[in-house]
């Protein structure tokens, strides 16, 4: 059964910053957690920042919207045409990950700081 294995995203309604930093920390703990898992696996995570006005990357196979790792394959190696995967749409077609390369656009550090300053980021009052 296919359709167990899809996820369906309701983006929350944020009404206070607090959900928005919790969002944005289970983001950084899951990302965390994939790189961990990836480089356990093996794989080589290779540093690719981002340029500016990048847009943002989307699975090939489910839309699903892919953030700092990229999960890339190599349709054809002779035309340069790089695909990005989610995570299950990549371990589907491969559970070992054979021929993925992992692309990765910040570093925790970089993320641990847009955490940072979310958080230090005083809340604007109202006069
Ligand atoms: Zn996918």
């Amino acid at each position: 059964m296919k359709s167990e294995s899809l996820r369906v995203f309701t983006f929350p309604t944020i009404r206070s910053s607090i959900s928005l930093r919790h969002c944005l920390m289970q983001s950084i703990k899951h990302i965390q957690m994939l790189r961990e898992q990836l480089l356990a696996a093996g794989k080589k995570i290779s540093y690719q920042s981002r340029v500016k006005d990048e847009p943002a990357y989307y699975c090939n196979d489910c839309d699903l919207e892919v953030y700092d790792l990229l999960l890339v394959t190599s349709e054809n190696s002779t035309k340069k045409s790089y695909v990005v995967h989610c995570e299950d749409c990549a371990r589907a077609k491969s559970p070992s990950l054979g021929g993925v390369v992992v692309l990765e656009q910040y570093r925790i550090e970089e993320l641990t700081k847009i955490y940072d300053a979310f958080t230090l980021a005083p809340s604007p009052v109202s006069k």
